[in-house]
């Protein structure tokens, strides 16, 4: 699937790295490209918080598909990104025309549809939940037949933290989760009873060359991301073959970033991929202070075109999200000994994602 592409040169530092998106996760990309001598320039929709606008170099307000505004954001950067999974296909080709962009517009197009997703996760010979495609109420009936239940119906497109996903327990909940859906393309999921989940975070150049970090161990609640934690309970088989699935697919989609790959990981030991996050991802947050190289730093050098950095982890972590109003107790949790993130966003809202505190023991004696 690899196609030949000729390599941009390096950005050097005090380029511009342009960054489609401004949440936490454009914030800790713009932190750890300005360690790097690289400045950065955020686009994000008007009208919204966006944290990443605070510690930037540059600033575009504007619609995601605003055409004159992706030109000339494009134009005064020398390599773009994007930090959000949903933007635009068409906005990532649109810069691609003047400035070369990581990960590709056809690497985006398949991880936004979990179709397309899955279907590739197969084609490369891994495991998934069982799933089928729903595109009709006829469609809808067999996909339960397929899977059993219980299931869960997902839209293909645009679902996070459990957004668009229903439970499935009969043909009529499928039924009506789906006209719920407005009958938005869908797939059915069979429901696994994984004994944990875990993912890996990893880097790929623009070499071709890949790195990968411990796999943690997360833990969600109400389908947020809670916690983290490194080491897993992953055997070292596991934790290998983690990062061959990892490697496999950024090979086949000839990736370049960081990505993410979330794992149901069975009882009797086998790993399914749930999700591949074509973008730095929350469970690899604990990095930064953890490793010696971070996620952030290590998507900057590899959109740059610089050598990756190592992932050695230099301490055992546990990563714990700040969800909501838990952030409002910022005294208390800087007080704790832990590493205190906080994204700076203005307004507390029930499930939002404010900031995360990363414990640490170290391995060395
Ligand atoms: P997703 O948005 O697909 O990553 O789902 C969010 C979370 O929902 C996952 O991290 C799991 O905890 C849970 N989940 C999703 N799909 C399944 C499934 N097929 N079986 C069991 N749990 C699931």
């Amino acid at each position: 699937m690899s196609e030949t592409r000729r390599l941009p040169a390096p950005v050097p530092p005090g380029g511009t790295i342009g960054i489609l998106g401004g949440g936490q996760l454009g914030r800790m990309l713009a932190l750890a490209a300005a360690r790097l001598g690289l400045k950065t320039h955020i686009y994000s929709p008007p009208n919204e918080d966006a944290p990443a606008f605070q510690v930037s170099d540059a600033q575009t307000q504007a619609a995601f598909d605003g055409a004159a505004a992706l030109t000339s954001f494009a134009e005064a950067c020398d390599a773009v990104t994007f930090e959000w999974e949903n933007v635009p296909v068409t906005s990532v080709e649109h810069i691609a025309r003047t400035r070369p962009i990581f990960p590709s517009a056809r690497t985006l197009g398949v991880t936004q549809d979990r179709l397309f997703e899955k279907r590739l996760v197969h084609s490369l010979g891994l495991k998934t939940a069982p799933f089928a495609n729903v595109e009709t109420a006829t469609d809808a009936r067999s996909a339960v037949a397929e899977t059993g239940t219980p299931s869960i119906l997902k839209t293909r497109r645009m679902g996070y933290d459990g957004k668009g996903q229903a439970k499935i327990r009969s043909v009529d909940d499928a039924l009506q989760a789906f006209e719920r859906f407005h009958a938005a393309p869908c797939i059915v999921e069979g429901f696994v009873d994984f004994a944990f989940e875990a993912s890996v975070v990893a880097a790929r150049g623009l070499d071709g060359s890949f790195v990968a970090y411990d796999p943690p161990e997360n833990i969600h609640g109400d389908h947020i991301l809670r916690q983290s934690i490194v080491p897993s309970r992953l055997t070292d088989a596991q934790m290998k073959e983690a990062k061959a699935i990892a490697k496999g697919i950024a090979d086949a989609l000839d990736y370049v970033g960081v990505l993410a790959v979330e794992l149901f990981v069975m009882t009797d030991g086998a790993l399914l991929v749930n999700e591949i996050a074509p973008r730095v991802h929350n469970s690899g947050h604990w990095t930064i202070d953890a490793c010696l190289v971070s996620q952030f730093e290590n998507h900057i050098r590899a959109v740059a075109g610089w050598p990756l950095g190592t992932t050695e982890r230099h301490s055992d972590a546990v990563m714990e999200n700040l969800i909501g109003d838990e952030a409002a107790d910022w005294a208390a949790l800087a007080a704790k000994g832990g590493a205190l993130h906080l994204y700076g966003k203005s307004e507390i809202r029930p499930g939002r994602k404010m900031g995360h505190v990363t414990y640490l023991k170290s391995k060395i004696d």
